[in-house]
């Protein structure tokens, strides 16, 4: 079961169920992925581009975005 999370200006999708707990998101970017948090992503911790570069770095693409007025990558 997939989540979005937007700022208004992209959406970050996380796909749980291929999600490897790598922790690299939350260990370079705790200020939008916190997993003590609910939810755990804060779409207001940082802006898009360092969010964008942040989910490029999902090993498993468990992580990926798009920008809201574009489609899906
Ligand atoms: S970087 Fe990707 S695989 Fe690693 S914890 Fe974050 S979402 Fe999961």
């Amino acid at each position: 079961m997939e989540k979005h999370y937007t700022n208004g200006d992209i959406t970050v999708v996380w796909k749980p169920d291929i999600c490897q707990h790598s922790t690299i998101c939350w260990r370079n970017l705790l200020q939008v992925f916190n997993p003590r948090k609910h939810p755990w992503v804060d779409m207001q911790g940082a802006g898009s581009e360092t969010i964008i570069a942040q989910v490029e770095q999902c090993p498993s693409r468990a992580l990926t975005w798009f920008r809201n007025s574009e489609q899906e990558k």
